[in-house]
């Protein structure tokens, strides 16, 4: 599942050859995994690109309001969000309107440019959205602090209050937004916690090691152009590389790379959690 490094990704490299143009035609294929495909449909064209921006691991595109060419300055449109989220398979990419189109592809987006947005999900966990600015707040407020802004301290009294275990806290997307499972897993190796350790048990060393850990992995990661794992591609398709570089992310049985013992896989918060039994011993009273 595409989690913040892969949707960072496609957001920095729809950046590139989105803001600016403007969308001409919206077609629909599949489109049960859209909240209103008729409001989708009716609002997209004719608006302008303004930016693209990644709230956790939802896509924002942000559209400027129309321009009314004889109306009044500011007729009050407001700017819409078209959001996007790539669930466990989707992939958003752009190509030019002639380029040959493979299967699962639902959604087209036709630009002014002669290329367009396509929307490819295979399992169509995904989801596709239109906000207007108005409801911004109510959708943000669904979702957690981001995890590349959270400052250490802020982190730090996030987990300390609370009786989670720490892995599901990682996941949670209304304290983070945006960490998953792979993430999660790389984070609490690095910072050397068992992944079923409770928040609210740890010092306040381990939890700034933790924030420490989870910034260093995600800001890796976004550099590897983020982990492959199934079908994620970035916007022009192209597979990212950070998969080669997971320490304990499905690779049990395997040695870990610090102590040489043999990585593990359990399963806590109702995940699949990879750790090394040396390097991140389990709480106290606890053996599995
Ligand atoms: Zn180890």
């Amino acid at each position: 599942m595409p989690e913040l490094p892969e949707v960072e990704t496609v957001v920095r490299g729809l950046r590139v050859s989105l803001p600016g143009r403007t969308i001409l035609d919206v077609r629909l294929g599949k489109a049960d995994f859209i909240d209103d495909p008729g409001l989708l449909a009716d609002s997209l064209p004719g608006k302008r690109i303004a930016e693209v921006i990644r709230l956790g691991k939802f896509i924002c595109v942000v559209l400027e309001p129309e321009k009314k060419i004889s109306g009044p300055e500011g007729s009050s449109d407001g700017r819409l969000n078209f959001i996007v989220h790539l669930g466990m398979t989707g992939q958003l990419t752009v190509k030019g309107a002639g380029d040959p189109v493979t299967l699962h592809t639902h959604c087209f987006f036709a630009l002014d440019d002669g290329q367009e947005i396509r929307y490819r999900d295979i399992r169509r966990f995904g989801r596709m959205l239109v906000v207007p600015e108005s409801g911004m707040g109510e959708f943000l407020g669904n979702l957690g602090r981001e995890p590349l802004e959270i400052g250490a301290e802020e982190f730090q009294k996030e987990f300390s209050s609370r009786r989670a275990r720490v892995k599901a806290l990682l996941l949670d997307q209304r304290v983070l937004r945006g960490v998953g499972n792979i993430y999660a897993d790389e984070s609490l190796f690095r910072a050397r916690l068992h992944p079923a350790r409770i928040a609210a048990s740890l010092t306040k060393k381990q939890l700034l090691a933790l924030h420490r850990a989870v910034l260093e992995v995600l800001e890796e990661a976004i550099r590897f152009r983020g982990s492959s794992i199934s079908d994620y591609v970035d916007s022009k398709g192209k597979r990212g590389t950070f998969q080669q570089q997971h320490r304990v992310y499905q690779r049990k049985g395997k040695p870990c790379f610090r102590c040489r013992g043999k990585i593990r896989r359990v399963i806590v918060a109702g995940r699949s959690s990879y750790f090394c039994p040396r390097c991140q011993p389990a709480p106290r009273g606890r053996k599995k």
